[in-house]
């Protein structure tokens, strides 16, 4: 390709990551301009964000302070819903739930807290201008302001994708400069399906290396020759996937390379590698397949097709609270119940982290640091090994 027909006109975050996903997806979609197809989770994703889009800035154009409108939300839902060609009465119903729920937890809004809604911005980053939209600003304190990027994926992100997301760093830089009185700069993933915030927040050093990552990343998208496939779990959700000649080979579980000496582990490193991405695509594909099997299976109680029977069934897991349990077992053993706690007890890390995440907001960050350190100092540990893999440049 020529140099010219690699420029960027702009770069955006979309543009980056799609880039750092997938090159191949990155050609087929900016350079060869092919016609996207996008799957349901992201027309679905699109017609909760332009809903959530037209609710809040109702409140913020026509000044209003009070509760969000069900009845509004169902309207620009219907908007929505059009715009994006959905179907299916589940998905429809998992978008109102969504939507009633957002209501319910914004609670009372008040137009004088939301500072934008879609706010566009246009940050230089060395050559180029990264151009985006944040989907709302808030304002939070005199001194502080909070970024939120509704999301509507199925799984919560990891800590460490919280903290490194690249999109936040960027959207974060863009807010510093469009409201420069703000010292801090809450970012939040609002994962509206879950109705979790997943917060973070940036030091100066983070942010200078997002921009010079994002800097590098754009500078690869204007020099390579080469845009590989990576098969990755999204490839079942990829707008592009039927232009895709690795996933077609994925499917039908095609392979390149097949180590036949184990003892060289160059040889063994790549052919894991190749599998481990092999079964990504396959993993999300199957995924996909149970889907629609489970879709039918909410009619009817089972299924029986190519000699397979598929039925859906519940699985019970129990939780004992303490004390009716320690109640029970002291009276039918004539133990004490301190005795039979010391044995039996433990307390949940998963509660523990919450009770600890509550404490956060009246206590200090360092009072909970300190606290966190002296409970784990009591902790049984446990080890287990695990197997580690990262991509290494
Ligand atoms: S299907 Fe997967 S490998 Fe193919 S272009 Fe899309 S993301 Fe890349």
């Amino acid at each position: 390709m020529t140099p010219e027909a690699l420029r960027n006109t702009h770069l955006s975050y979309s543009r980056l990551t799609r880039f750092e996903t997938c090159p191949l997806s990155y050609r087929f979609h900016y350079l060869d301009k092919l016609e996207a197809e996008p799957g349901l989770p992201l027309r679905f994703g699109k017609a909760i964000h332009a809903a959530l889009e037209v609710l809040m800035k109702e409140v913020l154009e026509n000044e209003l302070t009070g509760p969000l409108s069900e009845d509004r939300a169902l309207e620009v839902l219907r908007e929505a819903w059009a715009a994006e060609a959905l179907t299916g009465v589940e998905v429809f119903q998992e978008a109102l739930r969504i939507l009633r729920e957002f209501i319910v937890q914004h609670g009372v809004v008040d137009h004088r807290t939301i500072l934008a809604v879609e706010k566009e911005f246009r940050l230089p980053v060395g050559p180029f201008t990264v151009l985006g939209f944040i989907d709302r600003v808030d304002w939070v304190d005199d001194e502080t302001i909070e970024v939120i990027d509704y999301k509507t994926n199925h799984q919560l992100f990891t800590r460490e994708e919280v903290d490194t997301s690249l999109q936040l760093s960027l959207y974060a830089v863009a807010a510093k400069r469009l409201w420069p009185w703000a010292k801090k700069v809450k970012l939040t993933f609002l994962m509206v399906r879950h109705g979790v915030r997943q917060e973070t927040t940036r030091t100066e050093e983070q942010l200078a290396d997002a921009l010079a990552y994002a800097e590098t990343l754009g500078q690869q998208t204007e020099t390579v020759q080469e845009f590989p496939a990576r098969l990755n779990s999204n490839c079942s959700y990829c707008d592009h996937r039927r232009h895709c000649p690795a996933y077609a080979d994925a499917l039908k579980g095609k392979r390149e390379f097949i180590c036949d000496n184990l003892a060289d582990l160059e040889a063994v490193a790549h052919e894991r590698e190749e599998v481990a991405r092999l079964a990504k695509a396959l993993y999300a594909r199957k995924e996909e397949l149970e889907d629609v099997l489970k879709t039918h299976l909410k009619h009817q109680d089972e299924l029986v097709l190519g000699g397979v029977r598929y039925r859906m069934f519940s699985t019970t897991s129990l939780a004992f609270p303490l004390q009716p349990t320690l109640a029970v077992l002291a009276e039918a053993t004539g133990r004490s119940q301190e005795e039979l706690a010391e044995q039996l007890g433990s307390i949940d890390k998963k509660a523990l982290d919450a009770e600890l995440k509550r404490l956060g907001k009246t206590l200090d960050r360092p009072r909970v640091a300190l606290l966190k350190a002296e409970l784990e100092a009591h902790a049984d540990k446990t080890h287990s090994p695990r197997f580690w893999a990262k991509e290494v440049q």
